[in-house]
């Protein structure tokens, strides 16, 4: 068992109270970690503190901010045991998917790092004359950061890291999930010596999760939220910003769709969509849910498809390597089972896999999935892919598009034309044409549209999301007034 702190003002805190709150291990039960269970004081103090290391911080040039970031990639990869000994713990995660995270959350911070003299602005023609007009960016203020377990070092790096690039601070609030995993972060950007205040992280019990985000939100000193997590929750959170006017990025739900057009590579296709619907079992927001194939080619699509998702090794995590680890909790498996249920009732084939009666869930495919069925339009979040059998391009257009969520998406052709015609047609904001659905890297405008969300993390649209543009003028000769 792991007994943690928040930091707050560069200190470790427990909450004023004293309160605590567990995250129990999703296969055994056992307590992973103890967490302090914030008041809104604490949530607030939090808030505060980075409003104090706020002018300092944004003082600073890029070179230094540069460096601190930089050194905190290299502690977070230092600690890549630590991080996957955590994930196992609180949210049963093969190590596999901790490495990829410790990695890709590494890079995130290089990106930031390099981005920092990359805040640029522009001179803009001014009508008046000797008047020289410039479009500036600057740092906003505090950031309010707010990450899911499901890929817990990339989201909560994600969520500070070009914030800080761009000069303002941050506080970061951990999932109830997952807080050890959140904690790691936070040390790795103590040991890279980022100043006090200018990185805190609170955690909370899930019942006070609705108060204690709208408080934060609602002080003066938060001047951007980002929040990655659930649509539903994230239209809570977009509601609060509406009501106090806070610019945010909400990085949402996803059920991306992946296209196998009749001239596609089948091994590629199988490939991809083995690896995007069942990496960290199904618990990513980029996963391959919905796998829409053409009917001309699908036979044989899905004997290959079959062949690959049952050779994928399950178990516990902790135990040695694997593919799918554990789901993160009892209610993923009963979701999971709900909608297998409800997909055979309505005339789905279950290929492989099947109900579960732990968190070991197995990769399941059922096929002949239509839209009568719950999986056509939910996002499973779990090991359970339907397919749907389609008429050519134009029906794989239309399935693709009739779902609320817009994230990822991917369509596999050898004709690279017609596939750049349907992908202009996917209402997703990412699409990869003949590649999974699950890509990630920092330097990409990630973001989705519809249901799956507003704005990006990524390379320039990152530092969009994170300045502010301001209108600065120089009158260079004397100004003629009216009066
Ligand atoms: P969640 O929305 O259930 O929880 C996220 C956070 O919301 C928690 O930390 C919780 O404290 C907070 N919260 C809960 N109730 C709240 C309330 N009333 N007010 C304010 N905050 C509240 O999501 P989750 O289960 O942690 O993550 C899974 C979801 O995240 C999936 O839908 C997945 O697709 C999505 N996701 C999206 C991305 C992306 O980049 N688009 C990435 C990963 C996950």
């Amino acid at each position: 068992m792991n007994t943690i702190a928040m930091l707050i003002n560069g200190e470790s805190t427990q909450a004023g109270n004293g309160a605590t709150f567990e995250r129990r291990n999703p296969l055994d039960g056992q307590v992973a970690t103890v967490a302090p269970a914030a008041t809104v004081a604490d949530a607030l103090n939090a808030v505060e503190a980075a409003a104090a290391a706020f002018p300092a911080w944004s003082a600073k040039g890029p070179g230094e901010r540069r460096a601190l970031l930089t050194k905190a990639a290299h502690a977070i990869e230092s600690m890549g045991d630590a991080f996957a000994a955590a994930m196992a713990a609180e949210i049963g995660a093969s190590g596999l998917w901790a490495g990829f995270n410790v990695h890709l959350a590494a890079n995130i911070l290089l990106e930031a790092a390099a981005l920092t003299t990359q805040i640029g602005g522009e001179t803009i023609p001014s009508d008046v004359p000797g008047n020289l007009a410039l479009g500036v960016r600057q740092p906003a203020g505090v950031v309010l950061g707010m990450a899911p377990w499901n890929a817990p070092v990339i989201l909560g790096v994600r969520a500070i890291a070009v914030p800080l690039a761009c000069g303002n601070t941050v506080v970061l609030k951990g999932s109830e999930l997952c807080p050890a995993t959140h904690g790691l972060i936070v040390k790795a950007m103590q040991e890279a010596g980022l100043p006090k205040g200018v990185v805190n992280f609170v955690t909370n019990a899930p019942a006070d999760a609705g108060t204690l985000v709208e408080a934060m939100i609602a002080h003066k000193a938060v001047r951007r939220v980002n929040f990655t997590g659930s649509t539903q929750v994230g239209k809570i959170i977009a509601t609060h910003c509406a009501k106090y006017l806070k610019p945010v990025v909400l990085e949402l739900g996803g059920k991306a769709p992946l296209l196998v057009l009749e001239d596609a590579d089948l091994d590629a296709a199988v490939s991809a969509a083995a690896f995007g619907a069942f990496a960290n079992s199904g618990q990513i927001c980029m996963s391959t849910e919905r796998i829409i194939v053409d009917k001309k080619i699908a036979d044989e699509f899905v004997r290959r498809l079959v062949v690959k998702a049952q050779s994928l090794p399950l178990g516990d995590p902790r135990l040695g390597p694997v593919v799918l680890g554990s789901v993160v909790d009892k209610r993923t498996v009963e979701r999971c089972n709900a909608l297998i249920d409800d997909a055979l009732a309505k005339g789905a084939t279950l290929l492989c896999g099947g109900k579960a009666d732990n968190t070991l869930m197995a990769a399941t495919l059922l096929d002949r999935v239509t839209s009568s069925m719950k999986i056509y339009g939910d996002e499973s979040f779990g090991p359970v892919k339907g397919i749907v059998r389609v008429d050519g391009d134009e029906e794989a257009i239309a399935c693709a598009n009739d779902n609320e969520y817009g994230l990822s998406s991917a369509v596999f052709s050898r004709d690279t034309a017609r596939a750049m015609r349907v992908a202009a047609r996917i209402e997703s904001g990412i699409c990869h044409i003949n590649g999974p659905t699950v890509h990630d890297e920092p330097q990409m405008p990630f973001g989705g549209v519809k249901g799956s969300g507003i704005g990006h993390f990524g390379g320039k649209a990152g530092i969009d999301a994170f300045t502010d543009l301001r209108w600065i003028t120089i009158q260079t000769t004397p100004r003629a007034y009216p009066f």
